[in-house]
């Protein structure tokens, strides 16, 4: 243990050692605060995308502090100090100002680089962040800022293996909430719609504490988890929604409910289990009258998803035929199945668009078309490709002329043994470019956020809302 550790332990300071860079002890299992009094924190690791840095420069805009997030009253002061050049110097974090000079600060009576305590896992903050947490409502806007864009909260820094490092904005739920839900809804929505988003935000922020642990954070800045900005995506109508919430999740059965969200329903939303794998109470399939239309095309030759399956590691061979071969409660596809010259290929709910591409394949409400003539289907028989009309009769030519007209629904052809019945016929859609014709726009699970403006525009409340699309659930 260090000395100055020892020693501010000897003098009666509680210190928790910190194990860089988790701070555990913050929470109970359930990722809820250990001590209600206090707000629950969150990492949110930013620059998801861009995540390689080698060089930083915080700044606050009086003064900057050291913050140990495991125990909320151990600031340090810097001593005046508004600029840290963070950087990494032989595989190792170094905290200098713009000379270069390592700064020192008397922590525990004895005077150590910020350096050694950043890497014990301290953060950097604006020092008045101390009595923002202390009283969130009191009004003070606490902003560090990284490289002059501005955060709330308090800034830190996980190491990667390629010699660079990774920031990781440490912040209330609600604070981060400021920052998401502009993202995530436009500011100018109808404020019931947007207090349902800030208690879904808030909800999925609970229920993924350490989704990303194993990196040192909580959850990343993007669409991968919730899309967050920090104050520079801020509002004052959205910040409202947060305030005139704040606190206030989702539970089902007693237990934090994750709040699941997406663009448009398509008209009926999608159980989890038809989505992704095992069922949640609260999660189910839910026929949507508020869902304004929301419709999409994508065109792909055989050749194109041929290549798209063989990139996801399935070998189809040259394809023959695409069919939906099934459908689920919500009346989305639950599986498309690709018939190749070398072997057939079934995929199933979700890895449907994962596969063929999440933002061509809008959602998994569709159905497949020819694209040379979008009023026609194309059918597969004994080897050759034949089209009919949709919705009309088909007529079978023989050697003799018509021999038979049939409803769309039930298709023959006459072999060399007669007439026959072909199966699974209606389903299938070959030609060189298929037309996928959807509605709807994400995974289907949970509040579609198009529905909750349309509910909200209609009077209804945002727990109204909430219980509309998250069934057996408490608001508290
Ligand atoms: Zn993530």
């Amino acid at each position: 243990m260090k000395q100055w550790i020892k020693k501010m332990l000897a003098a009666g300071i509680a210190l928790l050692l910190l194990v860089s860079p988790g701070f555990p002890a913050s929470y109970g299992a359930d990722g809820s605060a250990a001590n209600s009094s206090s707000p629950t924190l969150i990492r949110v690791g930013l620059q998801y995308t861009q995540s390689a840095l080698s060089r930083t420069v915080i700044t606050a805009a009086n003064e900057l502090s050291l913050w140990n997030p495991s125990n909320g009253a151990d600031f340090i002061s810097l001593g005046g100090k508004t600029e840290i050049v963070v950087s990494m110097e032989a595989g190792t974090l170094k905290a200098a100002d713009s000379s270069g000079t390592e700064i020192q600060v008397i922590a525990g009576g004895q005077m150590v680089t910020v350096t050694s305590l950043l890497r014990e896992g301290f953060l950097l903050c604006s020092s008045d962040y101390s009595s923002r947490l202390a009283d969130p409502a009191a009004g003070t806007l606490s902003l560090t800022r990284v490289d002059g864009v501005p955060y709330r909260g308090a800034i830190g820094f996980t190491i990667n293996a390629n010699n660079t490092f990774r920031l990781v904005n440490t912040l209330t739920i609600d604070e981060y909430a400021y920052g998401v839900i502009n993202s995530e809804m436009g500011y100018s929505n109808p404020m019931e719609a947007l207090k349902a988003q800030a208690v879904v935000v808030r909800s999925y922020a609970l229920t993924n504490l350490g989704r990303h642990g194993t990196s040192g954070y909580d959850v990343c800045d993007s669409t991968h988890c919730q899309v967050y900005k920090g104050y520079n995506q801020e509002n004052a109508r959205s910040n409202q929604a947060v305030d005139e919430t704040s606190m206030l999740g989702m539970y089902h059965n007693g237990k934090p409910a994750t709040g699941y969200f997406y663009k448009n329903s398509g008209g009926y939303t999608q159980k989890a289990e038809d989505v992704w794998n095992a069922p949640v109470g609260y999660l189910k399939a839910v026929s949507d009258p508020y869902s304004p239309l929301y419709s999409w095309n994508a065109e792909f030759t055989l050749s194109e998803l041929e290549t798209k399956l063989r990139t996801a590691g399935y070998r189809t061979g040259a394809l023959i035929s695409v069919s939906v071969t099934g459908h689920n409660e919500s009346g989305a596809v639950a599986s498309l199945t690709f018939k190749g010259q070398e072997g057939t290929v079934t995929l199933t709910k979700e890895k449907i668009r994962s596969v063929l591409g999440m933002t061509q394949i809008k959602s998994t409400h569709f159905s497949l078309t020819s694209a040379q003539n979008q009023a026609s289907k194309a059918w597969y028989v004994q080897g050759k490709i034949q089209t009919a009309q949709a919705a009309t009769k088909i007529h079978v030519l023989g050697a003799g002329g018509t021999k038979a007209q049939l409803e769309i629904r039930d298709k023959y052809v006459i072999g060399s043994s007669g007439i026959q019945k072909l199966e699974g016929f209606t389903q299938e859609i070959t030609g060189s470019t298929l037309r996928f014709e959807g509605k709807g726009y994400g995974h289907g699970v949970g509040m579609p956020q198009d529905s909750a403006i349309a509910m909200a525009k209609e009077g209804a409340s945002f727990t109204e809302i909430l219980k509309f699309y998250y069934k057996d659930i408490e608001i508290k």
